[in-house]
C-alpha cells in the first residue's frame, strides 16, 4: 500500500472527512484491521484565509508548498490539497515536489464524463467559482459545460462556506438556501451539480434533493485510495 499524503486544515472540518472516508474506503476493500497510510499535515487556515482576502495567491503558494514539502519528506507517496480553492496553487506546489498531485478538478471531472454528464452546476468558494484555475480546467482540460449561481447566490454559498461550514455550523436555513440555488442550476440545465467545496457536504447530501450531487471530498479521497492500492 502507498502513503497517502494529505495537505489540511482547510479547514479541518473537512480533513476530518477525507481522514474517515479514506480509512472507511481502505477498511471495505481489505478487510480485517487494515487502516490507510496517512502523512497528514494541517495547516492553521487563519492566515491562509486573510491571504485569500488580500488576494495573495502568491504567499499561499509559499506557505503551502513548505507545507507540502514536509508531507513529502514525511514518506507520501502523492498529495491531496484537501480543499479546491486551494488549487489555485497547485502549480506553485508541482514545481516544488517531487511525488505527484492528485488534482480534485481532474478526480471530480473524469467521474462526471464516465457517467455522460456534459452541462454541470458548481457550488464553491467565490474564487472556486468564478476563477479560471477550476471552472476553466473543468471546460478546457474535460469539455464539460459549467453553469454558476448568479452573483447574490455565489455570494451566498461563499459566506455560508467561511461564516458557518469551515466553523462547524450546520444551519437547516443554509441548507434549504443551497437547496434552492441547486434547484436553480438543474432548471438551467445542468444535468448535475458538483459539490466544489469541501465543507458542502457536510450541509446537503444526495438525500436532500434529487439532482445528482458529486461530492468532490469523496471522489477525491476514493481516487487516492484507488492510487494508494495500486499494483
Ligand atoms: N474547503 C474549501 C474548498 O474546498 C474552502 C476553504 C478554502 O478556502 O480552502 O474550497
Amino acid at each position: 500500500m502507498k502513503t497517502i499524503g494529505l495537505l489540511g486544515g482547510m479547514s479541518w472540518e473537512s480533513t476530518l472527512s477525507y481522514y474517515r472516508l479514506i480509512n472507511e474506503e481502505v477498511k471495505a476493500r481489505l478487510g480485517g484491521l487494515h487502516s490507510a497510510r496517512i502523512c497528514l499535515y494541517s495547516v492553521d487556515f487563519d492566515p491562509l484565509e486573510k491571504l485569500q482576502q488580500a488576494d495573495d495567491w502568491e504567499g499561499i503558494g509559499r506557505l503551502l508548498s513548505a507545507a507540502a514539502r514536509r508531507v513529502e519528506a514525511g514518506g507520501a507517496d502523492f498529495l491531496l490539497i484537501c480543499t479546491n480553492t486551494m488549487h489555485r496553487v497547485a502549480p506553485q506546489l508541482e514545481r516544488q515536489l517531487a511525488i505527484p498531485i492528485l488534482h480534485i478538478a481532474d478526480a471530480t471531472a473524469e467521474r462526471l464524463v464516465a457517467d455522460g454528464i456534459r452541462r454541470v452546476g458548481l457550488l464553491g468558494t467565490r474564487f472556486t467559482m468564478e476563477q479560471d484555475f477550476y471552472r476553466g480546467r473543468l471546460a478546457d482540460r474535460h469539455g464539460l459545460e459549467v453553469l454558476v449561481p448568479e452573483a447574490a447566490e455565489r455570494e451566498v454559498v461563499h459566506r455560508i462556506i467561511y461564516g458557518e461550514l469551515c466553523q462547524g455550523k450546520i444551519s437547516a436555513d443554509s441548507r434549504r438556501l443551497y437547496l434552492d440555488i441547486i434547484a436553480g442550476l438543474a432548471a438551467r440545465g445542468a444535468g448535475a451539480v458538483i459539490l466544489g467545496c469541501t465543507e458542502i457536504a457536510l450541509l446537503v447530501r444526495q438525500e436532500h434533493t434529487p439532482v445528482p450531487l458529486y461530492d468532490t471530498t469523496a471522489i477525491h479521497a476514493r481516487q487516492a485510495v484507488d492510487r494508494a492500492l495500486e499494483r
